[in-house]
């Protein structure tokens, strides 16, 4: 049955590690090396079964295989989770335990802050292994990646408005903004620079206060209510699941482009916006910024090098909606199409020489104590 599942996913390898002594629980997916090490995020997360846990690990490591190859970078999908209440159970020994255990798989896979870690979760795992990124800026890291991915879905706004209005400008244009965190309260900042109108919501009152302070332009309304705004953008940066039969029929907009991951509840949600005239931005090639960023880590981090980069996802999307009209497909099966093209193409290449998983540009590259 395991091995049915990870055939089928497509999945390299998977690893399982524990060391009660800290606590430590946790499997790593390596899914696809074809283009580089994997990278991904680890997740820490009170699963309610190891299934669970599983189940997710298989499922982010398979989109990041995705994402990387869209963002056009050299790096393969992986994710890491840790099972259980990081309240209760982080600590520095179990970082640290859990960085020797990233050690032994010698680079193969490259680990990274997500949901239940944080950049000091990261300089644990970095006294152990150099296979970690998003560490502090004091270690040569860049630190919280979320200003870049809110750089990177204002690119991707911005290619959507010329795709639907041959204008990349954002005057006369209403945005709604679910979700006002990391991501999007940088988007926010952003938004405000880009002179448009902005409607808003958040599930926090210390957020929405924050805001309201800080940003009195910004219309605020409640929570159910921002799938009714008039608008021509709406941003979804809070959750996932949020584009779904019940949502779709009240969206007044003809834009959908946010940072939140697996943001469409089935993928034929996708086909469904694009029957009510929607242009969707999929997920994982309009949040790539902070991957993107963090990727430059590996070559010593540069942050005007990160920039010019993130300035690419306009040209990704781009290439999306463009396969999205020639092959007569919805965006989301376009950029799947997109990332599929990059990874045979590399695929047929890696075939023609015997070697390792990363590139020899990417291994000249890499940080010199990585190696
Ligand atoms: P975050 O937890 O900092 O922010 C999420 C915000 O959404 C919180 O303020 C929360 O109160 C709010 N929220 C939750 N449910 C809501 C609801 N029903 N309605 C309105 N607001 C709600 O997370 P983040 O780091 O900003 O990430 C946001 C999304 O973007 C996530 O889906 C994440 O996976 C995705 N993403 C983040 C990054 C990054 O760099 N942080 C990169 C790629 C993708």
């Amino acid at each position: 049955m395991f091995f049915d599942e990870i055939t089928k996913m497509g999945h390299e390898q998977v690893n399982f590690f524990s060391n009660p002594d800290v606590g430590l629980k946790s499997i790593v997916a390596i899914h696809d090396t074809t283009l580089g090490p994997a990278l991904g995020g680890c997740r820490f997360l009170n699963y309610k079964s190891d299934e669970e846990a599983l189940n997710d690990v298989l499922r982010l490591s398979q989109g990041m295989t995705y994402k990387a190859a869209v963002a056009g970078l050299n790096l393969g999908g992986g994710k890491a989770v840790i099972i259980g209440d990081p309240k209760e159970l982080k600590s520095e020994g179990l970082f640290r335990a859990f960085g020797r255990f990233l050690q032994t798989l010698n680079g193969r896979y490259i680990t990274a802050e997500d949901v239940g870690t944080d950049v000091t979760d990261m300089e644990y795992v970095y006294m152990e292994t150099p296979h970690v990124v998003g560490v502090a800026e004091t270690s040569g890291g860049s630190g919280d990646p979320s200003p870049f991915t809110a750089m990177g879905v204002i690119q991707g706004m911005k290619a959507c408005l010329k795709e639907k209005r041959n204008s990349e400008s954002f005057e006369g244009i209403t945005v709604a903004v679910q979700g006002l965190g990391h991501v999007g309260y940088h988007l926010l900042r952003n938004l405000i620079n880009e002179n448009c109108k902005i409607i808003a919501t958040d599930i926090s009152s210390g957020i929405i206060s924050k805001v309201k302070d800080e940003f009195s332009q910004v219309e605020i309304v409640k929570n159910e209510e921002i799938y009714d705004v008039k608008c021509d953008i709406f941003s979804p940066n809070a959750l996932g699941a949020v584009i779904n039969d019940d949502t779709i029929p009240r969206l007044k907009c003809t834009i959908v482009a946010g940072a939140a991951n697996n943001v469409l509840k089935h993928p034929e949600d996708g086909l469904h916006l694009e029957k009510r005239g929607i242009l969707y931005a999929p997920d994982y090639a309009i949040n790539a910024g902070g991957l993107m960023n963090v990727s430059i880590e590996l070559e010593g981090y540069n942050q005007k090098r990160a920039v010019r980069m993130i300035r690419n996802i306009y040209y990704n999307l781009s290439r999306i909606f463009r396969i999205a009209k020639e092959d007569n497909i919805p965006t989301y099966l376009a950029a799947d199409r997109l990332a599929e093209q990059r990874l045979t193409i590399l695929r047929k290449i890696k075939a023609a020489y015997i070697g390792g998983t990363q590139s020899p540009r990417s291994i000249d590259r890499r940080r010199k104590h990585s190696i």
